[in-house]
């Protein structure tokens, strides 16, 4: 059998294709969709990614609906689209950079903050198959598109267009957009106050909660990282996408204890696979793994699934201390999902093989394949399928 490592993420031949559609950009609400499409070096198949923030609408304002980015730098790279004009740039200096503080650079470097940016971080640059691509807070999450742009030596890409987007009928979309607002503002509240970490509760009561790598689905300390943990102890601020009014983006910020300082976006997917899947009810720990998975440039849910996979393995006697580089990768340790993240970033130890995506592990170790959850090689999401039949097949 070919090991997992001989095979090479992605090739000059595969193409990463950032396409916007007719209303990305639009004035009305949340047309700030665009995608990705490309090789999944996680899956080994297509990937179809979708992504909100800024940057589509800027790409489009740029005068361009699509980018296809084909073959592979000399040295690391970083792209400035502006009106209608592409230029190539050094990213020598950025390299170990992690993914927000590239795209810093890179509008510094532009001397322009409105820009808009996508960046990997290191596990891209290092070819992990769980890389994301960062954009602008929000993210091309699954399937290691990071790790395609790295094997481009594509560091970033940042965007900034003046045009405008015609439309045929302004004074309608005017009112549609208002009257969307209105409608938002009333159905969405929760939405807003909450953002989507509203849903740990009741899919945890609904018994769908993934528990310690899906062994079980209700985590018993589902109270201590919730919705309302997050809002009341938590949040920071809410985060907008384009056009947005609804905001859902709740960026948490730990306050206190060994944490401190720690600061992301915490989502529920993000909450449930980093936490209760992980048997961890630090709410401040999940924030910080979160934290350190954006940095890193590591999908948190790809991630938090190689994390609990490890504490399972781990707590079966089927891997050693030898193995976890001295973690103790017991469930609920704060210090063995932060470490094992770790692990997996800087490819070290079992973060190496982790890297590899969950098809690379099963190549490695067949005799693991029962205890990781997966579709193809894309690791479950936080919605457990023996209660979201679904999941079970995407
Ligand atoms: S802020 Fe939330 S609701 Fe608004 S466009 Fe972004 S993801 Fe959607």
């Amino acid at each position: 059998m070919k090991s997992a490592r001989t095979q090479v993420p992605s090739t000059r031949a595969t193409s990463c294709i950032f396409f916007t559609g007719p209303l990305t950009g639009v004035d009305l609400p949340s047309t700030t969709k665009f995608q990705l499409a490309t090789k999944s070096p996680e899956t080994r198949g297509y990937l179809c990614s979708n992504c909100s923030g800024n940057f589509g609408p800027q790409l489009k304002k740029a005068g361009f609906d699509a980018l296809i980015v084909e073959g592979r730098a000399d040295v690391w790279t970083w792209l400035v689209i502006q009106d209608g004009r592409v230029e190539f740039r050094s990213a020598e200096g950025m390299l170990g950079m992690m993914t927000n503080a590239a795209q810093d650079a890179m509008k510094d470097e532009l001397g322009d903050k409105k820009f808009a940016a996508m960046s990997i971080g290191p596990a891209g640059e290092k070819l992990v198959r769980l890389a994301y691509i960062n954009v602008d807070e929000r993210a091309f999450g699954r399937g290691g598109g990071g790790a395609v742009m790295g094997s481009k030596k594509l560091k970033g890409i940042a965007v900034k267009g003046s045009g405008t987007i015609p439309v045929a009928d302004a004074a309608r979309v005017r009112e549609i957009w208002t009257d969307a607002v209105k409608n938002l503002k009333e159905t969405r509240a929760n939405h807003t106050k909450y953002g989507t970490a509203q849903y740990i509760s009741p899919i945890n009561e609904l018994g769908c909660m993934p528990t310690r790598n899906f062994q079980t689905t209700h985590f018993e300390h589902g109270d201590k990282v919730d919705h309302l943990v997050l809002h009341d102890h938590f949040r920071a601020k809410n985060y907008a996408c384009f056009h947005c009014s609804v905001a859902c983006g709740i960026v948490a910020e730990v306050k206190e204890g060994p944490f401190k300082g720690a600061r992301a976006r915490t989502e529920f997917e993000n909450i449930g696979l980093l936490g209760p899947n992980c048997g961890i009810s630090d709410f401040a720990a999940i924030v910080a793994a979160n934290q350190l998975c954006d940095d890193l440039g590591i999908d948190t849910i790809s991630g938090a699934n190689a994390v609990s996979l490890v504490m399972e393995l781990y707590g079966r006697g089927l891997i050693t201390d030898k193995d976890t580089k001295g973690i103790k990768a017991d469930f609920g340790s704060p210090q063995a999902l932060i470490g094992i993240i770790e692990l997996i970033g800087k490819r070290e130890g079992i973060g190496d093989l982790l890297a590899e995506g969950m098809l690379g592990v099963i190549e490695k170790h067949p005799e693991w394949a029962a205890y990781i959850c997966h579709v193809k090689g894309m690791p479950y999401a936080a919605y457990d399928p023996r209660g979201f039949y679904g999941n079970a097949l995407t």
